[in-house]
């Protein structure tokens, strides 16, 4: 289980999402050949609700889990989550070995009417984690917002809603995407503050291309520094150089938040080996 692994030092984790096509699951299993040679102390795997996808998440985190040898962490949400589908799916990761879950709300997939998302069974990720905590001894973790999640009046609110989600039973947070460190360690203060003392791993997003910031914004809600609104200024026309740039910017990220010792790192890779590695290489190695 990923309890184990904490120690003093900064743990390094990564993220993976299953592909959309069912023919791309070997694109995603020969990532993660690649990715496993980092030994990562954990490899998470997104959740779609709705359609087959969601049922690829298990067959990954299984590969993860016993093909790779790395601890598998299945995210799962509470939009289009019935009592019978979560107990279905955590008999499902039990059964392949796998005993780390993430426990997210998920927002509202472009198939579900505003109806059935208004409906859902479990309202919020805490509605998941003590129906998880009833299958037995897992390994929970939970999702945070440095930034403030958008749908959140204010930081209080925000905070006091994390704070119960640790207390009724997560073993850990993992935070949104953001680009800015000092966010991060603001977000740490008031937080600590608040008395939640769970590891917490930032989560780092490299920006490889001009238009992938964007999106990566508009879904996330992070705000951009002015050093990597230059970046993209600067070398967005040209693919290589970006990319260069982008990992660069994430790598300078990565060591400031190790040097001031943050409990964990994870890579939102966008399932691509190279940039992780070079990463890793950057940083851990
Ligand atoms: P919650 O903790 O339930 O909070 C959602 C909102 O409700 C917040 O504004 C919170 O303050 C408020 N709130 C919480 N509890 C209450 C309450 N009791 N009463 C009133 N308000 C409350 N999405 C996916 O679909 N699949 C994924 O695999 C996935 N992986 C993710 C991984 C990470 C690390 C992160 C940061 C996000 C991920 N998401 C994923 C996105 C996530 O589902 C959305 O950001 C979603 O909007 C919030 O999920 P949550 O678990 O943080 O929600």
């Amino acid at each position: 289980m990923i309890k184990e692994k904490y120690s003093q030092k900064t743990i390094f984790s990564c993220e993976v999402f299953p592909p959309k096509r069912n023919d791309d699951i070997y694109e995603i299993y020969k990532t993660l050949d690649e990715i496993k040679l980092l030994k990562p102390d954990f490899i998470s795997v997104t959740y779609g609700a709705g359609g087959s996808n969601s049922k690829k998440t298990a067959t990954i985190a299984a590969y993860i889990q016993n093909i790779c040898e790395v601890e598998a962490l299945a995210h799962m949400t509470a939009v289009g989550m019935t009592e019978e589908s979560l107990n279905s799916i955590l008999f499902e990761l039990k059964k392949k070995g796998v005993y780390n879950v993430l426990a997210l709300r998920g927002d509202k997939p472009k198939t579900m009417t505003d109806e059935e998302f208004e409906q859902r069974t479990y309202r919020y990720a805490s509605d998941l984690i003590p129906e998880i905590r009833k299958n037995g001894e897992m390994f929970v973790a939970g999702a945070c917002y440095p930034e403030v999640h958008p749908e959140s009046s204010n930081w209080e609110e925000d905070i006091k809603y994390l704070k119960n989600k640790v207390d009724i039973g997560l073993d850990s947070l993992i935070t949104q995407m953001f680009f800015d460190n000092s966010v991060f360690y603001n977000f740490m203060d008031k937080i600590r503050k608040a008395g939640i003392e769970v590891p917490v791993h930032a989560g780092i997003m490299p920006i490889t291309a001009a238009n992938q910031l964007g999106t990566s914004v508009k879904l996330s809600g992070s705000s951009v520094p002015n050093e990597l609104s230059s970046i993209i200024a600067k070398y967005g026309h040209d693919p290589d150089d970006m990319k260069k740039a982008g990992i660069d910017y994430a790598i300078a990220q990565v060591n400031d938040l190790i040097k001031n010792g943050v409990d964990g790192i994870h890579v939102y890779t966008m399932n691509k080996a190279d940039t992780t590695m070079a990463i890793y290489e950057g940083t851990f190695a």
